[in-house]
């Protein structure tokens, strides 16, 4: 609809967003650049107010053009829940939880899986493909069954069963990759060129459709910080873009901090923050609970890096053992069964609760649904 380029974010160089493209020619990651000011004739709040609240509900700020490839299986929406209990535990007064794993798949994914199927379609993909610890990969099988076309996934040794039951129950042909996600996502990215599949994953219209998390956040509050878990990057990137776009619009006053939180074992972002290092480096060995964001190099790693230092957040890493009392907390508390990734926003807030003041306003997005485990 208001989509103008793709553009990137090492070298500036600018693409036209009529054809696929997955990265620049330089390697570096691409961003979509929008027509800001045809979209300020078109929404504001009064307008969005009188459309249903979910991921639809901001469709001027995804790419995708035509109606007919709006593939939608209900995602977005998700409730932000006053977490009082944990709030009074930790002292502080205005704690909220936006529990993702609410979506159809029960992740977050479903947001950046319905912007990236849509434009799939609206290249003409029959087939697809996509690396997955898992969460993806499941959301992207629902999605592709929906809109009838066949997904390929690549997963690496360690997914949960249930995921992996959850892909094939959709139809799609899964390939088990012998070894980490990054060599998943390195033979995914050959086999879509040798088979001509569409290649799906953290890539520009992901991250689009995962703006949708930060739309709903300041739709619904004035949030002063925002902690995610940091896998690729992406819904960090995603979280803070869109935010940035209605603060751009004029219709947000205040963007909040962006806080990211790693496993000890991938702390790729979370080093390359408190070393002041420029690129995000590698990870050698990732051995951890929190699966769905072990995420060696991640493709977004320097998008989610730009947004903490920018939004003067920061990032931190957490261990295993904290991040499994994350998620028992969540869930004796606050009733929430999270994925095991999610017990790291909770375990990143409570090592680092001097940062913090008592009545700001803080919300932890909480990605996965711990039935998913
Ligand atoms: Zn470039």
């Amino acid at each position: 609809m208001f989509e103008e380029s793709l553009k990137c974010v090492e070298c500036d160089k600018e693409y036209s967003p009529d054809k696929p493209r997955f990265r620049c020619e330089c390697g570096g990651a691409l961003d979509v650049k929008y027509d800001y000011k045809a979209v300020q004739d078109r929404i504001d709040w009064e307008t969005l107010d009188k459309r249903n609240f979910d991921h639809n509900r901001y469709r001027e700020l995804f790419p995708v053009v035509e109606k007919e490839h709006l593939i939608t299986l209900g995602e977005g929406g998700t409730p932000l829940i006053r977490a009082e209990k944990l709030g009074e535990e930790l002292g502080l007064n205005n704690l909220y939880i936006k529990f993702e794993g609410m979506n159809p798949t029960g992740s977050f994914k479903d947001r950046g899986t319905a912007v990236e199927i849509g434009k799939a379609l609206e290249f003409g993909a029959e087939e697809i493909i996509v690396a997955s610890t898992g969460n993806m990969g499941a959301s992207i099988s629902a999605y592709a069954a929906k809109a009838g076309i066949k997904a390929n996934i690549f997963i690496p040794n360690q997914v949960p069963d249930i995921k992996f039951r959850q892909m094939k129950k959709h139809g799609a042909e899964i390939h088990q990759v012998d070894g980490d996600y990054a060599k998943a996502a390195k033979k995914a990215k050959k086999a879509s060129k040798n088979n001509d599949w569409y290649l799906m994953g953290d890539y520009p219209y992901r991250g689009e459709g995962e703006k949708s998390v930060g739309f709903e956040i300041v739709d619904e509050i004035e949030a002063d910080k925002v902690i995610l878990p940091v896998g690729n990057g992406t819904l960090m990137h995603g979280t803070y873009k869109g935010i940035k776009e209605l603060e751009r619009l004029g219709m947000v006053n205040r963007v909040p901090e962006m806080i990211g939180i790693q496993a000890e074992d991938c702390n790729t972002v979370a080093k390359a923050y408190k070393e002041g290092l420029s690129e995000v480096p590698e990870a050698e060995e990732v051995d951890t609970v929190a699966g769905a964001i072990a995420c060696a190099d991640p493709l977004d790693g320097k998008f989610a890096l730009e947004a903490i230092r920018e939004s003067e957040g920061f990032a931190d890493t957490v261990s295993d053992k904290e991040i499994k009392e994350g998620v028992d907390m969540l869930a004796e508390k606050e009733g929430i069964y999270a994925e095991e990734s999610c017990g790291t926003v909770l375990a990143g807030l409570r090592n680092n609760l001097e940062k913090f003041d008592k009545g700001e306003v803080i919300v932890l997005v909480v990605t996965g649904h711990g039935l998913k485990t």
